[in-house]
């Protein structure tokens, strides 16, 4: 078994783990869409405390994308309805996971902050202060299942298979396949113990990738078809307005993915989607390579995420954030035109 226990400074693990011995029914959260990193490490951090006799219940700010929902084949995650009460619900303590930034709840950002129990942030990407009550932050983990696996270890509660399956399908999708400079040999040592629970990585990998409909298949190579590009093709950039997604009868959740592939070019250093999620409601992707920074990019528009992989949400029409993001992305870009 690997060192699983490495505590870094500032955490509070021997608090939460306080908190998880003294208290019985605990709420678990998200971010809003949540990607497969968020559902694994919710899924197996439910399954481990019913391991301990305790009652978790996840409750998320947006359903579970269709996408996902074969790691959730019980159903167990609910939606929640905006303006519903969290009174109706008992629980005396709340994990926030993948997130520490309030926004990031969507409609459950104020029930949640105000509810009056402790807060638990586990999470993997920058932290910036003020927050849970409690955290367990490292950006050295390649997704937040990584934090979960350590917390799992921390409380002596031993894996089963389906805890190793949804770790697993986290660390394969933050990792990108585990490709990604977050892949250390770290990952892989967990890897390798989640593996030894008879997780079979072609099934996964099957249910997360290879699961395309014909549409958004055909959708893709549309989308493809249409990329732009700019400094010296060190830039890329796709546009999907909801008139596009509507006449292909699709939903912004299955346009999940396509940010990736224009990285895939050769000179590519940064690829951009435009999500028209909504009329003036505009999600925006970042992918990035080599030594190019997504996450300043974001931040500087409120966003944020990781070097590599960010993301935006703007107020506006498609075609003005599209500018306003192109040109910050043309000044960022600069210094790696001459290279
Ligand atoms: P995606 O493009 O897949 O939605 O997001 C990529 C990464 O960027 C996610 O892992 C998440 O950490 C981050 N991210 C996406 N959208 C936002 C956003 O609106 N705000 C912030 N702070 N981070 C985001
Ligand atoms: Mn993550």
């Amino acid at each position: 078994m690997i060192n699983a226990s490495e505590k870094p400074s500032g955490n509070d693990w021997d608090a939460i783990a306080r908190i998880i011995q003294n208290e019985r029914r605990f709420l678990i959260t998200t971010h809003v869409n949540a990607d497969p990193d968020a559902l694994g490490s919710e899924l197996a951090l439910a399954e481990a405390l019913r391991k301990i006799d305790k009652e978790p219940l996840i409750l998320n700010p947006t359903p579970v994308s269709s996408n996902y929902q074969f790691l959730d084949p019980a159903n167990s995650i609910d939606g929640y309805q905006k303006g519903a009460s969290l009174e109706n619900l008992t629980f005396d303590a709340v994990f926030i996971l993948d997130i520490s930034r309030w926004e990031r709840l969507g409609d459950l950002a104020d029930p949640v902050r105000f509810c009056g129990r402790p807060k638990i942030c586990i999470d993997h990407h920058p932290y910036s202060g003020g927050f849970a009550e409690y955290h367990l932050v490292n950006t050295e983990a390649c997704a937040t299942a990584e934090i979960i696996y350590d917390l799992i270890h921390f409380l002596g509660i031993s894996l089963d298979q389906r805890m190793a399956e949804c770790l697993y399908t986290s660390m394969l999708s933050d990792t990108g396949s585990f490709t990604f400079s977050n892949t250390n040999a770290r990952s892989h040592k967990i890897v390798a113990e989640l593996l030894a629970q008879n997780v079979c990585p072609r099934v996964i990998f099957e249910q997360l990738y290879q699961n395309h409909t014909p549409e958004r298949l055909k959708f893709l190579g549309n989308a493809l078809s249409n990329l732009q590009f700019d400094c010296k093709q060190k830039l890329a950039w796709m546009t999907i307005s909801r008139e596009m997604l509507d006449r292909y009868g699709l939903k912004p959740e299955d346009v999940e993915g396509f940010v990736d592939f224009p990285r895939n070019c050769r000179d590519v250093l940064l690829s951009v989607l435009f999500l028209e999620v909504e009329p003036e409601d505009i999600k925006i992707s970042l992918r990035a390579k080599g030594n190019f920074n997504a996450n300043r990019l974001a931040t500087h528009f409120g966003g944020g995420g990781h070097n590599h992989a960010s993301g935006i949400r703007l107020i506006g029409p498609l075609l003005s954030v599209q500018e306003t993001i192109l040109t910050e992305a043309r000044k960022a870009l600069e210094p790696f035109l001459a290279e």
